[in-house]
C-alpha cells in the first residue's frame, strides 16, 4: 500500500516523502478514505500508531478542495482540540509539515502562555486552529476567535479530555460550532462516557481501531528490578551511569517525588530535568528541548506530562514507580521502542508495588522477567505497606470539581491557564 493510492495529493505526498514515510501506517490507511469522503471517523488509536498523519493529512485536503476563503478572509474551518499544551504543540508542528506544500494557516493555542500574541495570531486570519480546551474558551469570552464556520472537527484523545475534567468544556465548544460538520473522534479508550460523547456527535462514523504501531511484544525489551524503596535512587543513579545511558525518561507517581528524584540525581552528578503539571509552559518546553538536544540525560516525568510526548528513538524508559492504573504502564513503555527502534523498558518495583505489577502483568498477558541487580538485593524483612491511592483508587464523579467553579466564576478562567492542574485526583497526584 502506497500514500498515492490513498487519493492525496501531490503536495501532501512530497510533505511525507520529505519526513521519509515510505508506506502509510494501519491507520492511515483505514482513516484517509472515510475521512476524505467527508465521513465521521470513531477512531481506537493511541500516539505512535501514526494517528495524525492519519487525520491531518485528508483534513488538509479537504480544506483545500472546499475553496478559497469567502472575500479574501480566512476564517477557522478545522478545530483540532487536544488534552494537552505538548500534543496541541505536536499537532500543529504536524500541520505545519504535512501542509507545507499548501496556502493554508494554522495556529496552536494553549494555556500558561500569554494570550496577546495568540490573538494577534488569530486576527490575522487561520484556516486550521489546534486548541486545549480552556484556553480556547478563554478566547470565546474575549470574543477572539469565531467558531461559526468550523466543518471540520477533531477530538483528539477524547478520553485524556474526559479525565482530564474537560467535558463541560468541550460541551461548551460544541455549542459554539455548526450543527453540519464532519467530526473525528480518537480515543485509546471506550468508556461509557465517551460512547455517549461519540453519540450524540458522531453521524455515521467510520470505525477504526489499530494496535500500536510498536506494541509491547514487538519492540520492547521489559525487565523488573526488584528493590528496596529506599534504595531505587541508587539504583537508578547506578543503572545510568553503569550502562553509560545518555538519554533516559524516568516516571513517578507525583509532580513531588518527580521534583525530587531530580535532585537526587543532580547531587549524584546526573543531569536531569522534570516536566510535570506545576511546571511553567516554558520550563517544560526548555526541558523537552534539553532532553531532545541531548543536554539533559534524564527527563523525569509523571503520566499525564508524558503523555503523547513524541521523542525520536527514546531507548530507555524507566518506571522509577509503577503507575497505579495498568494501562499507563503500556503508555509508558510505548515511549521506547517507537518507529522500529529497539527500546528497553526497566521498572525498580519494591514490595509495596507488587500488586500493581500483577495487574500489569494481567493487562500485558505476561510475566515480566525479573532480574536482580547484584549489590541491590531486596530485604525480605520489609514488609509490604499500602500504597498512596492515586487516580486509579478513586475517580472523582464527573462534574464534582467543576460544581464548585460554578460558584466560582473567576475559578473558570483563572485555572485554565495550566490545563494540567485540573484533573482532579491525578492534579494532586500526576
Ligand atoms: P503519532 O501516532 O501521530 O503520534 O505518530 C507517531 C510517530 O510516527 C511520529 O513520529 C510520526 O512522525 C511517525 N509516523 C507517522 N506516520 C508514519 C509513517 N507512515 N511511516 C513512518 N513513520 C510515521
Amino acid at each position: 500500500m502506497s500514500f498515492e493510492s490513498l487519493g492525496l495529493r501531490a503536495e501532501l505526498l512530497r510533505a511525507v516523502a520529505d519526513k521519509g514515510y515510505r508506506e502509510p501506517t494501519p491507520i492511515q490507511i483505514q482513516a484517509i478514505p472515510p475521512i476524505l469522503e467527508g465521513r465521521d471517523i470513531m477512531g481506537g488509536a493511541q500516539t505512535g500508531t501514526g494517528k495524525t498523519a492519519g487525520f491531518t493529512l485528508p483534513l488538509l485536503q479537504r480544506l483545500m478542495a472546499s475553496g478559497d476563503p469567502e472575500n479574501g478572509r480566512r476564517v477557522i474551518r478545522t478545530l483540532v482540540l487536544t488534552p494537552t499544551r505538548e500534543l496541541a504543540a505536536q499537532v500543529g508542528e504536524s500541520v505545519e509539515s504535512y501542509g507545507k506544500y499548501l496556502p493554508l494557516q494554522s495556529t496552536v493555542i494553549f494555556g500558561g502562555v500569554k494570550i496577546n500574541p495568540q490573538i494577534q495570531r488569530l486576527r490575522k486570519g487561520v484556516d486550521i486552529l489546534v486548541a486545549t480546551p480552556g484556553r480556547l474558551l478563554d478566547h470565546v469570552g474575549q470574543k477572539t476567535v469565531d467558531l461559526s464556520q468550523v466543518d471540520i472537527l477533531v477530538l483528539d484523545e477524547a478520553d485524556r479530555m474526559l479525565d482530564m475534567g474537560f467535558i463541560r468544556d468541550i460541551r461548551k465548544v460544541l455549542a459554539l460550532l455548526p450543527k453540519q460538520k464532519q467530526t473525528l473522534l480518537f480515543s485509546a479508550t471506550f468508556s461509557d462516557e465517551i460512547k455517549r460523547l461519540a453519540d450524540d456527535l458522531l453521524n455515521a462514523p467510520a470505525l477504526i481501531e489499530v494496535a500500536r504501531r510498536n506494541t509491547a511484544a514487538e519492540s520492547v525489551t521489559q525487565v523488573v528490578h526488584p528493590v528496596d524503596k529506599s534504595r531505587k535512587r541508587e539504583l537508578l543513579a547506578y543503572l545510568v551511569g553503569s550502562n553509560d545511558w545518555q538519554q533516559v525518561l524516568v516516571f513517578t507517581r507525583t509532580k513531588h517525588g518527580a521534583n525530587r528524584l531530580c535532585k537526587q540525581l543532580h547531587t549524584d552528578g546526573i543531569t536531569a530535568a522534570a516536566i510535570h503539571g506545576n511546571k511553567s509552559q516554558g520550563a517544560r518546553t526548555r526541558a523537552l528541548a534539553d532532553f531532545k538536544a541531548g543536554q539533559v540525560r534524564v527527563l523525569v516525568a509523571t503520566d499525564i506530562a508524558a503523555r503523547g510526548l513524541d521523542i525520536d528513538q527514546l531507548p530507555h524508559v524507566v518506571n522509577f514507580e509503577l503507575p497505579n492504573v495498568a494501562e499507563d504502564y503500556v503508555h509508558r513503555i510505548g515511549r521506547t521502542g517507537r518507529a522500529g527502534n529497539e527500546g528497553e523498558a526497566m521498572s525498580l518495583v519494591c514490595v509495596d508495588e507488587l500488586m500493581l505489577l500483577k495487574d500489569i502483568e494481567r493487562l500485558v498477558k505476561r510475566d515480566i522477567p525479573k532480574d536482580v541487580v547484584e549489590g541491590f538485593e531486596p530485604d525480605p524483612s520489609i514488609k509490604a505497606e499500602p500504597l498512596h491511592k492515586g487516580r486509579g483508587g478513586q475517580q472523582r464523579p464527573a462534574g464534582k470539581r467543576t460544581a464548585s467553579r460554578r460558584n466560582n466564576p473567576r475559578a473558570n478562567y483563572k485555572g485554565r491557564s495550566n490545563n494540567q492542574s485540573r484533573s482532579g485526583n491525578r492534579a494532586r497526584h500526576g
